[in-house]
């Protein structure tokens, strides 16, 4: 791996919301990488910033959002300075989202076959036949039968399971080499996650392609991703190796998080499997020292001013005053 495999450069990404009663900070000085071949889960309760993180990247905030960034780039273009036209071809080409909600992207009016030819034909400069036959390529690999027939039915004609393929299948059709995915599962019902989940982890081992995969679920980092970032009231709390994180996570609202759900190899059978009291603070007007510190059972006095970030990449990183031993470090 070298700095030319690095896909998505994101470095102290802010976004700020206008509300009546002031800013709300809802993504907080974030900042991480993807390299090429690579999935990063970005995890947290909802709420936290995980989806405000990934609508940033792609350009599609709401009005009332303000992005500020020290680095956004894809494949080395400065993201930042990209509008209109330039950030429509990128997001057509090189970057592509899928929703959890197809209906979110699917257009009900129009049938599918147009739906997924159009990007193609206007991006690629491709015939219809051209376009046609990658969308029935690509439908098959996203594991739909009949594929050509496909083509003609709109989308309230399929399934939920069925609809979120053809999603994927049109994220897929310019051949992007970023996808970010944000809960694309979590509408379906548990049979058609795991699917789902199956579906991405072979396309994007399959086609080397870098994945931003949003979740509020453990269960499905573990099964899908090599680098994890946990979010917590906007920011990263910590993040590196999945591997590491799930063995010995250092923060205390990841330690809380892992403590909710049954680990192989952490949880005894039976097991009573823990909660995170509180609630999460708000982000509105000034933020100050660390947003777990009403939750966190290690809170004291130098949690409420500065708290450092322990840790180097590419290993585990956490933002808290305990070190690796558990104590102030
Ligand atoms: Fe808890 Fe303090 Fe660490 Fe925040 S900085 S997680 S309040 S120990």
């Amino acid at each position: 791996m070298n700095g030319t495999d690095i896909v998505l450069d994101v470095q102290g990404l802010t976004v700020d919301i206008a509300t009546p009663r002031g800013a709300l900070h809802a993504v907080r000085d974030v900042s991480f990488q993807v390299r090429r071949g690579e999935t990063l889960c970005l995890v947290g309760e909802s709420g936290c910033g995980k989806s405000m993180t990934s609508l940033a990247i792609m350009g599609l905030l709401p009005k009332a959002a303000r992005r500020n960034t020290r680095r956004l780039a894809v494949l080395g273009e400065d993201l930042s300075k990209a509008r209109g036209r330039r950030i429509n071809a990128l997001r057509g080409s090189k970057m592509a989202m899928i929703f959890q909600e197809p209906m979110t992207a699917l257009n009900p009016a129009y049938a599918i076959g147009e739906q997924l030819t159009e990007h193609y034909i206007h991006h690629r400069g491709a015939s219809s036949q051209q376009a046609r036959d990658r969308a029935v390529e690509l439908l098959e690999k996203v594991g739909i039968a009949s594929a050509g027939q496909r083509l003609a039915q709109y989308p309230h004609q399929l399934s939920g399971g069925l609809r979120q393929r053809v999603m994927i299948a049109m994220a897929l059709m310019c051949g992007p080499e970023l996808l970010i995915a944000d809960e694309p599962s979590t509408a379906l019902d548990v049979t058609i996650q795991a699917q789902i989940l199956r579906l991405l982890a072979d396309l994007q081992a399959e086609l080397g392609i870098a994945m931003v995969l949003i979740t509020h679920d453990l269960g499905v980092v573990a099964r899908i991703a090599r680098q994890v970032a946990v979010m917590y009231a906007g920011q990263i709390v910590e993040e590196g190796p999945v591997a590491d994180i799930f063995s010995a996570p250092r923060h205390p609202y990841t330690q809380g998080l892992l403590g909710c759900i049954p680990v192989p190899g952490r949880s005894a059978p039976g097991e009573a499997l823990g909660t995170i009291p509180g609630v999460v603070p708000s982000l509105v007007g000034e933020l100050r020292g660390c947003a777990f510190a009403d939750r966190c059972a290690y809170a004291q006095a130098q949690c409420l001013t500065a708290v450092p970030i322990h840790g180097q990449p590419p290993g585990q990183q956490w933002r808290c005053i305990l070190g690796a031993e558990g104590v102030p470090a």
